[in-house]
């Protein structure tokens, strides 16, 4: 099976992805499984740009496909900023409390709406293939104090629009629903289907070719009466995986429904 390398180190992402990413018939793995690399020189100006040098980079010491995403906060008032600094605005990497700090600091003087937004920038990079790049993002305001105790980063301050409460007093569910990661990767699961590589009954389009009659060998209802009725009317000429994997699809959410 084909590898696809997550390129990060923190355990929480890499859950994230591998939820998201379980319909693949791909093996996900992270940058742990290859010892000790190099880190990637992400000097960039925009969560896109160091999203794909971090992709490019690790596919290239790796010889995998690679998933890589790059984050942060962007606030209006102060031209975007922190944006790609998200991490390292006061001064420290992963500082969280002086990020808050400075952020309130920098802020105590505009008045409201100081509206702000989370954005995600997430690139699949394949050796000899064009890069996936897909983005993600989700609106806010910054408040004058922190308010929750969950989440990360600059959580406390960011009131969301969609959830009207801090991502830090937010279940970690309904951040997920809404959150700039998380648009992103669902967008990256688009474009996937679009290619026909994610079937979402967790078939390949291969299993769909084998199937022939044994249903039983797959375990979803859905999966099955998929199967059937694609082996009743599917065009027995269809010499691409990807039409029959779009159709694949396609069969499935009409079952589902
Ligand atoms: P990275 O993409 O993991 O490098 O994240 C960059 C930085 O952006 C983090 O260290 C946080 O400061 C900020 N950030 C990104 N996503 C979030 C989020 O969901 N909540 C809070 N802070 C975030």
């Amino acid at each position: 099976m084909k590898k696809v390398v997550i390129a990060t180190k923190n355990e929480g992402k890499l859950r994230e992805m591998k939820q998201a990413l379980g319909h693949l018939p791909v093996e996900i793995v992270s940058l742990a499984d290859f010892g000790a690399l190099p880190d990637a020189v992400e000097d960039a100006d925009t969560f896109l740009e160091n999203a794909r040098i971090k992709a490019r980079f690790f596919m290239e010491q790796t010889g995998c496909a690679c998933i890589a995403d790059d984050s942060g906060l962007e606030v209006a008032a102060l031209s975007g900023a922190p944006g790609v600094h998200s991490a390292r605005y006061a001064g420290v990497h992963g500082d969280d409390e002086a990020n808050n700090d400075l952020l309130l600091k920098e802020l105590q003087d505009v008045s409201e709406p100081r509206t702000a937004r989370y954005g995600c920038a997430i690139v699949l990079a394949r050796p000899g293939r064009e890069d996936v790049v897909t983005y993600g993002s989700c609106e806010g305001e910054i408040l004058r104090a922190r308010q929750g105790e969950g989440g990360f980063g600059y959580d406390p301050l960011f009131y969301s629009t969609d959830l009207q409460m801090t991502f830090a007093e937010a279940d970690p569910e309904a951040k997920n629903r809404v959150s700039h990661r998380s648009r992103a990767i669902a967008r990256l699961m688009e474009r996937l289907e679009a290619e026909g590589v994610v079937i979402r009954a967790g078939l390949t389009p291969t299993d769909f070719m084998h199937l022939k009659g044994d249903f039983d060998a797959y375990d979803t209802e859905a999966a099955r009466l998929a199967a059937r009725y694609l082996l009743r009317n599917m065009n027995r000429d269809a010499d691409s995986d990807h039409a029959l994997a779009l159709l694949c699809n396609e069969v499935y959410d009409r079952v589902k429904k």
